[in-house]
């Protein structure tokens, strides 16, 4: 049985006043109802101290939403591995598409930072996703594959267990547009078949593949009620503490 992972992904929003809002509601919700998924929140670099801080006690994990693939060095604006772990992460988010298309993120240099994170005991949350024209171009399963491939490159079995992968379809990220329960159901199933074959059954059984794309109260239950839907990436939900809850209590 995988346990579900339910994980916030703030973006660039909240400075300290708003993290400690957030993170006060979030908690007593928490408290009064337990989750039954695994809680990740991942707010910007500025606010994960304060984050950790606040977090002590709480079931709640932290993560970041990026890493550089280096240890330490003259490398401007870039957060290494050991700086999140000081900071109390045990997750990262890798290769959200913002990172690939702004920032011109490739599965190679995703690849760099997963084996960084896995050796520095970060779990990784690897995203993968098509865009709309690669949909409709029907080479949605292509694109996706050669993802997994490139950012899987080089990674044990034994790396595989510490792997989240996060499948967002880049049409569906902040747009309101969400993929039917079945059109997520049937890349997760693809992308479980392709780590089966990339490696072996238990492996892929074992593997958690998060569904991300405005995933809202209101479509949760029915997107993680798929078999191989096993938690979901947040973005725009996870900022406010009632609807990031609802979405957490969706998970059974
Ligand atoms: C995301 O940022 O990973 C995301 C899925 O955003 P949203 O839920 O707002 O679509």
């Amino acid at each position: 049985m995988r346990t579900k992972i339910i994980a916030g992904n703030w973006k660039m929003y909240k400075d300290l006043a708003g993290t400690t809002e957030l993170i006060a509601g979030l908690t007593s919700r928490i408290a009064a109802s337990p989750a039954r998924a695994t809680v990740v929140v991942c707010p910007p670099f500025t606010s994960l101290a304060l984050a950790s801080t606040l977090l002590k006690g709480s079931p709640v994990r932290l993560g970041a939403q990026n890493m550089s693939q280096h240890d330490e060095g003259a490398f401007t604006g870039e957060i290494s591995w050991n700086m999140l772990r000081a900071a109390g992460c045990e997750y990262v988010i890798l290769g959200h598409s913002e990172r690939r298309q702004y920032y011109g993120e490739k599965d190679e240099l995703i690849n760099a930072k997963a084996k960084k994170a896995i050796a520095s005991s970060l779990r990784p949350i690897i995203c993968v996703g098509e865009t709309l024209a690669e949909r409709e171009q029907g080479i949605t399963d292509r694109v996706v594959s050669t993802q997994i491939r490139g950012v899987l490159s080089g990674l044990s079995r034994s790396d595989m267990s510490s792997v989240v992968v996060a499948y967002e379809p880049v049409w569906a990220i902040g747009t309101g547009k969400t993929a039917t329960p079945a059109q997520a159901q049937e890349v997760h199933q693809m992308i479980r078949k392709l780590i089966s074959q990339l490696y072996d059954w238990p492996t892929a059984d074992a593997t958690v593949i998060q569904y991300g794309g405005s995933v809202k109260p209101d479509n949760a239950a029915e997107l993680l009620s798929q078999n191989d839907i096993d938690g979901a990436l947040v973005g725009g939900a996870c900022l406010k503490p009632d609807s990031f809850m609802s979405i957490i209590s969706a998970a059974k």
